[in-house]
């Protein structure tokens, strides 16, 4: 009868109940099933306690509560569970670092996989693919490497998985070369291989190359995807090629029969607003079959600040406000805007708004991994052990940057006070304290890798190609 209910997802209670009318409820077969029963119906609650009760757990029990955590994405449930677990499989570790990455918590990932190499559980294939993917999210390329190594060690090179999370982790760490490598020494690559380097290629600033690997990837016969085409439109966006980008935009409808999906849509539309046709970018949003989100405006008012359009920007502006009403970017650019039009009315109409709405700025993090250790910074953070040794190498940095003509640009700051405030807020920002922080704890020579959790503000993105070149260090 259980199995029957388990089937059709037709609830516990009942049949629990019957259970212990009949004396039955020790018989831990039975317990097995009705907890499998609950879940599959979701009442949570009831599995739990059944569980808690169970005098006699074995694997099975345990798995399926476990994967059930993770489907509701209920971390911390999970955590506790799994710490009183009596004999942890591969699987199980596996488990739960698969469960922290897929509910964005690649640290807490990490964590475990440490914990579980302490314990010298050997990881398998799947833990690779679930470990690496969490190094890509926090850009931890020295434990990346480490796992890569293995993988070369453990012959999991033959699983195409393996393989294709490598090409990604390594391409998220901006190691375009050692994706590269990689897609070369693969035996079998699928689409999502092909995909993966193309955009990969395309966000590292290598657009011809990317362009080329498509051809390549027509030759061998495979079948582009969706996927594939956000890759090539991402590319000719950064090479300013608008007639490719068009080609490329209807070739997936008419030769593959791809319908195009929201991100395409984002793509074309920065596309035309970075080469400064808005106007045409602003039609193409009209053409558009499903509702435009926030990157479709976004990118259109990416470009109306490059070239000065007023008009298309509060345009723009209005139907962001409207998707995301609290965000303090759209005010920030607006408000950077009318700055630079010169109209300060606009400009104080905006900062109104701002106090009015109670926007509230997202706190910008930047983190950096170390020795497969990940720190991370706000903005002004004064929380880490080494505060007083950033300050001072900050310190000296900023004098050989002012020597070469760095001077802050606050207009980054819509807060209205002092500009000398402003000018400490700027120099503060979370990135360049992950720098500075990089620059003590690495080799002279280690490219510094950072992970920004918003948009770099122009200010940092000057300051840091200033450093990189002072330091001699590559910044990703
Ligand atoms: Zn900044």
């Amino acid at each position: 009868m259980i199995k029957a209910c388990t089937k059709l997802c037709l609830g516990g209670r009942m049949i629990h109940g019957l259970v212990e009318k009949l004396g039955f409820q020790s018989n831990l077969f039975l317990q097995i099933g009705l907890v499998h029963l609950y879940v599959v119906s979701g009442e949570f609650d009831n599995a739990r306690q059944l569980f808690d009760k169970m005098p006699d757990r074995d694997v099975v029990t345990w798995n399926i509560m476990i994967k059930d955590l993770i489907k509701r994405g209920n971390v911390d449930e999970l955590y506790g569970l799994f710490t009183t677990m009596p004999e942890r499989s591969v699987r199980s570790w596996t488990a739960m670092i698969m469960g922290f990455v897929q509910n964005g918590k690649p640290k807490e990932a990490i964590d475990i996989f440490n914990e579980m190499e302490e314990e010298s559980v050997c990881p398998n294939e799947v833990t690779v693919v679930a470990v690496l993917a969490a190094c890509a999210d926090l850009c931890a390329l020295d434990l990346g490497k480490r796992i890569h190594d293995f993988s070369d060690r453990s012959g999991f090179k033959q699983n195409v998985r393996v393989c294709n999370t490598l090409l990604d982790m390594h391409i998220k760490c901006g190691c375009v070369e050692s994706a590269c490598n990689v897609f070369e020494n693969m035996e079998h690559r699928t689409v999502v291989s092909w995909s993966v380097m193309i955009q990969g290629l395309a966000v590292n600033g290598k657009g011809e190359e990317a362009l080329t690997l498509y051809s390549k990837m027509i030759d061998s016969q495979i079948r582009p995807n969706a996927v594939t085409f956000i890759g090539l439109l991402h590319a000719c966006s950064h090479m300013g090629m608008v007639q490719e980008g068009h080609k490329y935009f209807i070739s997936m409808s008419k030769d593959y029969n791809i319908v195009s999906q929201i991100e395409h849509y984002g793509c074309m539309v920065d596309l035309l607003s970075r080469a400064g046709l808005l106007n045409e970018a602003r039609e193409f949003i009209n053409t558009m079959h499903i509702k435009p989100n926030g990157v479709v405006w976004g990118a259109l008012l990416g470009g109306c600040r490059v070239y000065k359009n007023v008009e298309l920007a509060e345009e723009a502006i209005k139907h962001l406000l409207e998707l995301d009403p609290l965000n303090n970017g759209y005010y920030i650019v607006l408000s950077n805007i009318y700055a630079e039009a010169k109209r300060w009315e606009d400009v104080s109409r905006v900062r109104k708004l701002m106090r009015e709405k109670g926007v509230k700025k997202t706190p910008g993090s930047s983190s950096i991994s170390i020795h497969g250790v990940v720190h991370e910074f706000v903005a002004g953070d004064e929380s880490h052990p080494q505060t007083e040794a950033i300050k001072e190498r900050w310190e000296k940095l900023l004098e050989q940057m002012r020597v070469r003509g760095y001077v802050p640009n606050t207009s980054v700051i819509v807060l209205d006070i002092e500009e000398n405030e402003k000018v400490k807020f700027v120099l503060r920002h979370s990135e360049k304290l992950a720098v500075v922080f990089g620059l003590i704890n690495t080799r002279n020579g280690t490219p510094i890798r950072i992970v920004k959790n918003l948009r770099v503000c122009e200010d940092c993105h000057v300051a840091l190609k200033m450093i990189s070149e002072i330091v001699d260090r590559e910044i990703v």
